[in-house]
C-alpha cells in the first residue's frame, strides 16, 4: 500500500467556517488532498509534469488489516479502498466484523496485522495526522454523559483545538441541522437514545473533518430525523467529504452510498458500487444471498403446537 505523508492543510481546514464553505451547513467541503504534480508546481520544483504521477491518496486504504479476538479472528485480512468524496457503505450480518473494521479504522482498537492509511496518514505510524482528519461516530455511544450537550459539543471542540466562537457557532448551526432541541440542555445520560445519536454525530462533525466513519448513524433515529442527517451527510458529500458508515437498512444503503462493500464472517465477499454488486437483484436478496440466509429451516417448532 501507498502511504503518503499526513496532510498539511488540516489545521487550516479546523476553523473554516461552515458559512465560509457556502453550503449552509456543510461541515466540511474539503479539498481534494494536493496532488505530487500540483505540489511540485507550488514549491517551484522543475521536475515536469509529466514526470509526477497524479495519484492523490484516497480517502481510506486497508491492506491485509486481521484482528482476533482469543484466537477467533473477527476481521480476517481485509482489503478496501474508499475513494475520496465517496458514500461508502460497509454492509454485513450481526457479527461480520463492521464495528471492530470502523474501531480499527478510527483507532479505537490496534489490528493484529495489516495497515490502515486515512488519506495517506498511517492510522498507527502517524495517529494524530490520521485523526485530526477524521470524525467517528463511535459504536455504543460512550461518552461523558454528566455533560449537557453543550458543554459536550464545547468539550469536544476544544479537544479539536477549535476557538469558542466557532464552537458556539457551529454548535447552533448543527442544532438547527439535526434539531437536537432539548439534548444541549439536557445532560446526555437523560437523553433518548437517538437523540444521543444526534448528539455524538454533531461532535463527530464539529471540527469539519475530511472523512466520517460512522457505525450504524440511523439506528434508533426517527425517520423524520434520519432524512435531516441524510440531507447534512449528502450535502458534505456533494462538498467533497467523504463518508464510511455501516448499517442495517438495506433500503438507505441503496439510496445513499455510490459505493458498498459486503463483510461476511470477517471477510469482503463483494466490492463495488451499488449496481456491481446487486446485479440483478435488490441489494436486500444478494445481502441474504451472500450471508447464507433464507434458510428457514423449521426452527422453533415447539413454538407453532399448541399447549394445552
Ligand atoms: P453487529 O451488526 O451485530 O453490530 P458487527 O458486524 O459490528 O456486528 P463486530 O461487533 O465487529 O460485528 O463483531 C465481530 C466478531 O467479533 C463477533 O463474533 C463478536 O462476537 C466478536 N467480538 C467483538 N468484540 C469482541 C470483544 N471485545 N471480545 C471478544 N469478541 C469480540
Amino acid at each position: 500500500m501507498t502511504i503518503t505523508s499526513g496532510e498539511k492543510g488540516a489545521s487550516q481546514r479546523d476553523e473554516r467556517g461552515p458559512a465560509q464553505a457556502g453550503h449552509g451547513l456543510t461541515p466540511a467541503p474539503p479539498k481534494p488532498p494536493e496532488s505530487a504534480q500540483d505540489a511540485a508546481h507550488r514549491l517551484g520544483n522543475d521536475a515536469s509534469p509529466s514526470d509526477v504521477p497524479h495519484t492523490p491518496a484516497p480517502a481510506l486504504e486497508l491492506r491485509g488489516v486481521v484482528k482476533t479476538y482469543g484466537g477467533e479472528p473477527a476481521v480476517a485480512g481485509i482489503d478496501l479502498t474508499v475513494p475520496t468524496g465517496s458514500f461508502y457503505g460497509l454492509v454485513g450480518p450481526n457479527g461480520a466484523g463492521k464495528t471492530t473494521t470502523l474501531s480499527m479504522i478510527s483507532g479505537l482498537l490496534r489490528p493484529d496485522r495489516g495497515e490502515i492509511a486515512v488519506f495517506g496518514a498511517d492510522v498507527r505510524a502517524d495517529p494524530r495526522a490520521a485523526k485530526r482528519l477524521m470524525g467517528v461516530l463511535p459504536d455504543r455511544l460512550r461518552t461523558f454523559d454528566r455533560l449537557t450537550g453543550r458543554q459536550l459539543l464545547h468539550y469536544v471542540g476544544s479537544l479539536r483545538g477549535l476557538k469558542t466562537t466557532t464552537i458556539r457557532e457551529r454548535s447552533d448551526e448543527l442544532d438547527d441541522a439535526f434539531d437536537l432541541g432539548p439534548a444541549l440542555g439536557r445532560a446526555v445520560s437523560d437523553c433518548s437514545t437517538g437523540m444521543t445519536k444526534k448528539l455524538l454525530l454533531a461532535c463527530a462533525m464539529l471540527h469539519a473533518p475530511r472523512l466520517l466513519v460512522l457505525d450504524e448513524p440511523f439506528e434508533s433515529v426517527d425517520p423524520v430525523s434520519s432524512q435531516k442527517v441524510l440531507d447534512v451527510l449528502q450535502t458534505y458529500v456533494d462538498g467533497g467529504g467523504t463518508v464510511v458508515l455501516s448499517g442495517h437498512s438495506m433500503a438507505l444503503i441503496e439510496t445513499m452510498c455510490s459505493r458498498i462493500s459486503v463483510l461476511v464472517t470477517g471477510q469482503v465477499l463483494a466490492e463495488g458500487t451499488v449496481d456491481e454488486v446487486r446485479g440483478e437483484m435488490t441489494l436486500e436478496q444478494r445481502f441474504i444471498d451472500l450471508s447464507g440466509g433464507g434458510d428457514e429451516g423449521g426452527a422453533l417448532e415447539w413454538l407453532h403446537t399448541s399447549s394445552s
